[in-house]
């Protein structure tokens, strides 16, 4: 159901599940005018990150991805946040609060040359009581004569002041040096999904709906010998067709071949079957019998597909079986109770008399893409400052959870992080889905949205 989609928004949101795919998060905070920005597009140029700075964004929720010494991070300018506080002290502490909830780092940047204020203590206070990592950026050290006021920092008591000037680059390289020491131990690398080799592809569906038809069809005269492809190790249990001039992987066609439909407890067996296929898929062809009411089974299916993060092709098989009547029937039976899965890339086949069979490996690949496809940080945050204007949450017992900044924090399938004030409501949640999808494409791929929350 389309609760399922949704389930994993919730529970992300409520203790934060998948946090390890996010890349760390470095805060800069700071009174206005400190040289925070500067600081930002010194760092991101100097490493020659992807800096996508898109003119006319307003300056709030605005991060960046960057790549520094092999580490992905996101790096977020607080600078525009929370425009209504009332006074620049409540402003730039509610900003201080937000960060050290949202950050793994917080760069705390102060303006050497003016000292601290009374401003920066409150900061400190808070900072400090987090128990974040903190590095002090004395900023606006120019040259070796302000070396000293930068020490005089030393008073705030938060640690050794990291002379910098963000204008000109003096001192940046030290200070990257000590973020990446301060930033926590990089999760062990997961195994890459794409890697290499064919593409590997599940065919699923209810009994009867003509899996071993299509993969007989599909095999025909493309069967592949393994010894012949190299890279591969033989697996008895899986095939390898050439299709379009690529070679694929079916996933488990022993298992299709094989028949458990006399026995008891098949559906177990299927079902077992079918999460297994799941697990050593990239993408699935759920196929459906077009000459039949579309069965419970089949949604579960795609539900499990959908669950498991796989790109999805649904193939309606048995067209040949259809009449105009049936044919006229299905397109509003599919449009009402496929809605959680609009977004598959759908053929209309026949494995017996191999109509639109054909059709299944540009589906394949328009599905795939979408699975691995990443939108740019920037694009990202200038589509939600967009979307957020024109579509505000609405307020809800007198509060309005904002947007902070969003990030796309893996692909296959695309997952987006959502850096909130407060709940996203299942509603506009499914609107953020949708626009995304409108926007950006994600053809034949779940995507994921998951939240985190600052209350
Ligand atoms: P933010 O409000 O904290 O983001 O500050 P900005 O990055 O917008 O900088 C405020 C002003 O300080 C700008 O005029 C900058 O050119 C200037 N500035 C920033 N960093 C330095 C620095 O290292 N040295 C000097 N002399 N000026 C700086
Ligand atoms: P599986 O259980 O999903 O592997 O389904 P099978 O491939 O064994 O097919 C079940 C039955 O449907 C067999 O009698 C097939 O001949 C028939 N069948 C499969 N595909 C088609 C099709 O495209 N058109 C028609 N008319 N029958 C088909």
């Amino acid at each position: 159901s389309e609760h399922d989609v949704y389930q994993s928004v919730a529970e992300a949101a409520g203790d934060g599940v998948r946090q390890d795919r996010v890349p760390p998060v470095v805060a800069v905070v700071g009174r206005p005018n400190v040289g925070k920005s500067t600081l930002v597009n010194r760092v991101l140029g100097r490493r020659e990150a992807v800096v996508e700075d898109v003119p006319g964004v307003t300056r709030d929720r605005v991060s960046y991805e960057a790549d520094w010494s092999g580490r992905r991070l996101t790096i977020v300018d607080t600078g525009g946040w929370l425009p209504d506080a009332t006074g620049l002290a409540a402003a730039v502490a509610e900003q201080a609060r937000l960060a050290v909830e949202l950050a793994d780092v917080v760069l705390f940047v102060v303006d050497a040359t003016v000292g601290a204020t009374d401003v920066d203590e409150a900061v400190v206070d808070i900072l400090r009581r987090s128990g974040k990592p903190v590095l002090l950026v004395a900023n606006k050290v120019d040259d070796a004569a302000t070396e000293l006021d930068a020490a005089a920092l030393w008073s705030l008591g938060i640690g050794e002041p990291h002379p910098v000037s963000a204008l000109h680059g003096r001192g940046s390289g030290d200070l990257l040096d000590a973020v990446l020491a301060a930033l926590p131990e990089p999760p062990p690398p997961t195994e890459d999904a794409a890697g290499g080799g064919p593409r590997r592809v599940a065919l699923l569906g209810r009994p009867n709906v003509g899996k071993s038809s299509l993969l007989n069809k599909l095999a025909g005269e493309n069967r592949v010998v393994v010894d012949d492809v190299a890279g591969t190790t033989r697996d008895p249990v899986d095939e390898l067709i050439e299709l379009g001039g690529r070679t694929w992987r079916f996933i488990d066609t022993a298992g299709i071949r094989r028949r458990y439909r006399e026995s008891q407890g098949a559906d177990f067996y299927a079902t077992l079957r079918t999460q297994s296929a799941l697990e050593r898929a990239e993408v699935a062809v759920v196929l459906i019998d077009a000459s039949q009411p579309l069965a419970e089974q089949d949604l579960r299916i795609i539900s499990m597909v959908i669950e498991a993060g796989r790109a999805l092709v649904i193939a309606y098989n048995k067209w040949d079986l259809l009449d105009e009547e049936r044919r006229h029937y299905l397109e509003r039976e599919i449009d009402r109770q496929l809605h959680n899965a609009r977004w598959a890339p759908r053929v209309n086949i026949s494995a017996l008399t191999g109509r639109h069979v054909d059709k299944l490996v540009p589906a394949l690949d328009t599905a795939l893409a979408g699975w691995g496809s990443r939108v740019p940080t920037a694009k990202l945050n200038q589509f939600f400052s967009a979307l957020v204007a024109a579509h505000p949450h609405p307020v809800r017992g007198g509060k309005q959870p904002k947007i902070l900044f969003a990030t796309q924090a893996d692909v296959r399938p695309p997952r987006f992080v959502l850096f909130t004030t407060g709940f996203l409501e299942e509603s506009y949640r499914r609107f953020i889905e949708r626009r995304l999808r409108e926007e950006f494409g994600f053809a034949g791929t779940p995507i994921d949205i998951t939240m985190r929350i600052r209350e």
